[in-house]
């Protein structure tokens, strides 16, 4: 059956398309349509790759590797050239010495498939075994060097192969990884959300006297994470086996996820009062440290007429001035979106 892709011209004066002006053509000037079963295969004279529309080319590339390289037949007679003092040719065994080879007839010219197909979208460029051609048949030694030390080369193969076997490249592997190792953070971000949701709600600490692995009691946050291990196999396995760096259990995590909770919560609060008037209840005291806090408590009406009363911070402050207050209440307001001409009313 045929297969139609973006159609190839076969005239001479497409097939011997100048190649470097091809390099630079505009995609609204690029080939767009070709027939794949006629794309021209000797390598001398067929169009670069560049020189068909961006959309098309791997479609190209893919009609050219199920073709295969381009081998002249079997009873095609090399064209001998005197190079130096001797006669030289193309060898035939080079066919099976180089899985990469092409020989044009038309020019008496080796060339190489992989680097032809990907040279323009290689970083490392190409070489003459694409635009030019090789014909040194006396430094044959060069062939050989092409397909074992040239980066350019190595990288146009492994294109090639990731083209044909896309499940199987680099790249779709590291992605795969990416995504599953994705998967499991999500489940030990998960597991720790839920402990401190818990926890949080209960109104419970989160930290434990000994939290060792041999401890009889880790502390609240720990135990429930452990208690949901036991609960969901699946969470074991990827706790369990997660690097040691990524368990999401440090005190640091705790604290962001407690951190993003009351966020979260805060914004509710917010969203509730609605740009309505609330009124706040403030008091100050001293933590042991000896330094001074003010907590702030909001009353307010919310949209279903119910009269709510919601903590909504508490913060450091130098002094119990009442400017000094001010000055922290107006500021925790501010971070919440809050302003304080909308207070009606206060107690402290
Ligand atoms: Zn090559």
């Amino acid at each position: 059956m045929k297969k139609f892709f973006p159609v190839l011209s076969r005239d001479k004066a497409t097939s011997s398309v100048n190649l470097e002006a091809s390099e630079t053509q505009h995609p609204s000037e690029s080939i767009k349509v070709v027939d794949y079963e006629l794309l021209e295969t000797d390598p001398g004279i067929r169009p670069p790759i560049s020189s068909y529309h961006p959309d098309i080319q791997n479609e190209v590339r893919k009609a050219y590797l199920k073709i295969g390289r381009h081998k002249p037949p079997y009873n095609f007679v090399y064209p001998w050239s005197v190079q130096g003092n001797q006669r030289r040719r193309f060898c035939k065994n080079w066919f099976d010495l180089y899985d990469w080879i092409d020989y044009s007839e038309s020019k008496d010219l080796a060339f190489c498939l992989p680097c032809f197909l990907f040279k323009n979208v290689s970083k490392y460029g190409g070489d003459h075994f694409v635009t030019e051609g090789f014909g040194d048949w006396k430094n044959s030694h060069r062939l050989a060097n092409h397909g074992t030390s040239s980066i350019s080369h190595i990288d146009c193969v492994h294109m090639s192969y990731a083209l044909m076997n896309p499940n199987q490249s680099i790249k779709a592997a590291f992605v795969n990884q990416t995504k599953q190792m994705n998967s499991e953070y999500r489940v030990r971000v998960n597991t720790s959300l839920i402990a401190t949701k818990f926890l949080l709600r209960c109104g419970m600490p989160f930290r434990g006297s000994d939290e060792s692995f041999n401890s009889l009691f880790k502390g609240p946050f720990l135990e429930l994470v452990d208690t949901l291990k036991e609960i969901n196999p699946e969470i074991t396995k990827v706790i369990n086996y997660a690097p040691g760096n990524n368990f999401m259990t440090a005190l640091k995590i705790q604290k962001d996820l407690a951190a993003a909770c009351a966020c979260e919560i805060t914004k509710q609060i917010v969203c509730d009062i609605a740009d309505d008037v609330f009124c706040v209840l403030i008091d100050e005291s001293g933590d042991v440290a000896g330094k001074e806090q003010m907590v702030v408590v909001i009353h307010y009406v919310n949209s279903d007429g119910l009269v709510k009363e919601r903590f909504l911070g508490i913060v450091s402050v130098k002094e119990t001035s009442a400017k000094s207050l001010k000055e922290a209440l107006e500021k925790l307001l501010s971070i919440n979106g809050l302003s304080l001409s909308s207070i009606r009313g206060a107690r402290i």
